[in-house]
Formats: structure tokens, C-alpha cells, sequence
């Protein structure tokens, strides 16, 4: 598989849905990849990345901003409120908004700063006890919530329990999005995506299809 691939998928997705394969953004998931093969996706011309550790984005992605300004980075990984602050200089969306103090801390620092990068809402669709993000009972209120505090809220994402069919769970979060006014569908993986697609996502995650199996231990 190559970045290639995955943009052909998604345009034979999107067709197949009726839909405008401009609609929906590719993340090219890089966490832990190592730079030769980052640097091989940024000269094929992609310009859009997902990272979901505050720390490595610090370290490898100002300099590939230098050398290419018009890239986007969003972050996708669990944030701890300590590195709100940090996250919201690094990325230019934060699909990982779980729970309400992170929402606060953010709302905080955005008032501070002037600015604020777009944001998405993990739904933990599954309801799965280890998996961060808000309930889908709870989400409504939720999403109210972080309008009240004027947050740039721009849709929902979420990543479905391992052992179930992903399509229950991307048709519930397009639910949800819907009776909420909310446009931005965060879903889909490597194994998934197009199925997403299908249920109306707008950004899909895709990692290892497009730069190989990641190696947490090199
Ligand atoms: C790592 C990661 C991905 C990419 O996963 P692949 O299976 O490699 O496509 C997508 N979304 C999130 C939240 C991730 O942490």
C-alpha cells in the first residue's frame, strides 16, 4: 500500500457514495514513523498528518513546516491538560477533546491566545471502560457545553472497539454529528476507512496502509 493507494480508495469510496471525494481529508497518520518515509509522503505532495504524541510533533515537525508551510498537522492522541498549551502552538486541529476539564483548559488557554485550532470530540461509541472520550448519552450535553464556551467545535470523532463491526459505530457517530448541527466526521482507519466514507466521514486516520507497519521499538 502507498499514499497513492489510499487516495485512490478514497475517491473510489466517495464515488461509490454519491459523494465528492474533495470532501473528505486524508490524514496521513506519521506517529512513530521514521522520517525518511514522512519525508517521501511530503515531496509526493500531501500535505495533511496526523501525530498523537505532543512531545515527538515538537521535535520532528517545525522543521518540515519550514520546508513546507502549508502543512497541517492535527492531533489525534490522548491529551493531557498540562500540554494543552504546547498542543495548541503544534496543531492546527485537536480531534482528541474527551472530556470536560480538557474543554475548560482549552477555552482558557483559546481566550488567552486569541486562537484556536479546530476541534473534534472523541465519542467513545463502544463505551468501553478503557477507552477515553465522552458517552454517546452524554454527548449532546457535551457539545453544548463546549459551544457555551465559544469552542470552535467542528465535528466528532471516534475509534470503534477492536472486536466489533466499525459501520455500527461510524453510523451512530454520523447520528449524533447530525441532530447536533455538526458537519466534521473524524473516523476510519487503515482497515476501515472506506467503509467511513460510506457513513459520511469527512476525515479519515490512515497510518500504517500508507507508510508500513509502525515499529515502537526501534
Ligand atoms: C494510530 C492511529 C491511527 C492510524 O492507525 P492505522 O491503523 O495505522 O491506520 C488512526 N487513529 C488514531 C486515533 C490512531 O491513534
Amino acid at each position: 500500500m502507498s499514499l497513492s493507494d489510499i487516495q485512490s480508495g478514497i475517491a473510489q469510496a466517495a464515488q461509490q457514495a454519491g459523494r465528492d471525494s474533495g470532501s473528505v481529508t486524508l490524514l496521513a497518520v506519521s506517529k512513530v514513523q521514521p522520517n525518511d518515509r514522512v519525508q517521501s509522503v511530503l515531496e509526493q505532495g500531501h500535505r495533511v498528518f496526523g501525530e498523537n504524541y505532543v512531545q515527538e510533533t515538537a521535535d520532528k515537525w517545525p522543521a518540515w513546516r519550514a520546508s513546507f508551510p502549508d502543512v497541517r498537522v492535527h492531533m489525534i492522541g490522548p491529551l493531557q491538560s498540562n500540554k494543552a498549551r504546547q498542543a495548541m502552538g503544534l496543531f492546527d486541529a485537536i480531534h482528541s477533546v474527551d472530556r470536560p476539564k480538557l474543554a475548560k483548559t482549552i477555552a482558557r488557554l483559546a481566550q488567552e491566545l486569541g486562537q484556536c485550532p479546530d476541534l473534534f470530540i472523541q465519542v467513545n461509541t463502544g463505551a468501553e471502560p478503557q477507552k477515553a472520550g465522552i458517552l454517546p448519552q452524554d454527548t449532546d450535553q457535551f457539545i453544548a457545553e463546549c459551544r457555551s464556551m465559544d469552542l470552535p467545535v467542528q465535528g466528532l470523532m471516534c475509534i470503534p472497539p477492536v472486536e466489533e463491526e466499525s459501520s455500527l459505530h461510524f453510523a451512530l457517530l454520523a447520528k449524533i454529528a447530525a441532530r447536533n448541527g455538526l458537519t466534521g466526521l473524524s473516523m476510519g482507519m487503515s482497515d476501515d476507512y472506506q467503509k467511513a466514507i460510506a457513513f459520511g466521514a469527512t476525515h479519515v486516520r490512515v497510518g500504517s496502509a500508507i507508510f508500513g507497519a509502525r515499529d515502537y521499538n526501534r
